[in-house]
């Protein structure tokens, strides 16, 4: 038989991996996700991410928060916890780890020594899948390093940029593509490769093209909702594969029903967090 090279996402694939909240649950049992983003001027990526990690049905959430920024922060969400940050080594602020189910980091993050400190001490202690986006991988590309030391099938989404970035200057998209998915067999780890049409690929060889999302999410803050939704699902208890595959395409459907209200032209990434809800109600 013929096995097609790409397979592409769409809503009953979402659907069979979506799983109902179950009656008797509580908030531990959706598991505590860990956030490391935004820096002094860039916190509104730290709120999206954070946003739309709970939307997806994390548990808990607690974000490291700069020092700098604790005032603002728990003002524009409650719903999280903060553990703060000043210029102390990571270790002395955060030793233990082990009751996170996974972390999410890199949007707005700036890439100062302070957050490639922190980057670096979250990845020699933690070791369960996680996500890493936006300055999280513009720090792994220029130390390959830290590279080597990801946690298998942990979750990279990087857009076209931030991949060549990390993988060495592509000179056309199809070229990008095999890249991508050469990425995820060595590394063992699964590549969101972000675009109009975002292509995932698995560390066993498989890739996915996804079919949901429109033009309305090319605007700042999309991909922080997108980090916040795949942490979420992590959290969540989704195995990695499933929670790319359902994060991607319920992220590009929550873009389409906002879109639907708003008109491409307005969305905003904050108008995408408010339709991840009605994204979830649309696939049961
Ligand atoms: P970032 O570049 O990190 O802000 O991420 C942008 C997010 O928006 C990604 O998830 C993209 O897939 C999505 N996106 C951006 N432009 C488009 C588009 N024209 N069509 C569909 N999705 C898009
Ligand atoms: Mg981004």
């Amino acid at each position: 038989s013929c096995t097609p090279l790409y397979e592409m996402t769409d809503g009953p694939l979402a659907k069979a991996i979506l799983q109902p909240r179950l009656a008797f649950s509580h908030k531990g049992k959706f598991g505590h996700a860990l956030l490391l983003a935004g820096s002094p001027g860039k916190m509104g990526a730290a709120v999206l991410a954070a946003k739309a990690c709970l939307r997806s049905g994390a548990g808990l959430l607690t974000t490291l928060v700069p020092e700098l920024e604790r005032m603002l922060f728990p003002t524009a969400i409650p719903e999280s916890m903060s553990i703060l940050y000043d210029n102390r080594k990571p270790e002395e602020i955060l030793s233990d780890t082990s009751i996170y189910k996974t972390i999410g980091i890199g949007p707005g993050l700036g890439q100062q020594p302070q957050s490639r400190d922190w980057l670096h001490h979250l990845l020699t202690h933690f070791r369960k899948p996680m996500v890493l986006d936006a300055d999280a991988l513009n720090l792994l590309a220029s130390d390959v390093r830290l590279l080597e030391g990801i946690p298998p099938f942990s979750i990279l989404t990087p857009h076209p940029k931030e991949f060549d970035r990390l993988n060495g200057t592509c000179s056309n998209d199809f070229e990008r593509l095999e890249a991508a998915l050469r990425m995820a067999i060595q590394h063992q780890v699964i590549v969101v490769l972000k675009g109009h049409r975002t292509f995932i690929a698995m560390p066993g060889g498989r890739a996915w093209f996804n079919t949901s999302g429109n033009a309305s999410m090319a605007k700042g803050g999309s991909g922080d909702v997108l980090t916040g939704m795949l942490t979420g699902l992590l959290a969540r208890g989704y195995a990695p594969e499933q929670a790319a595959l359902l994060g991607v395409y319920l992220h590009g459907l929550a873009g389409e029903i906002a879109s639907r209200k708003l008109g491409k032209e307005s969305v905003l990434a904050s108008d995408i967090i408010d339709s991840i809800g009605p994204a979830f109600l649309e696939l049961e």
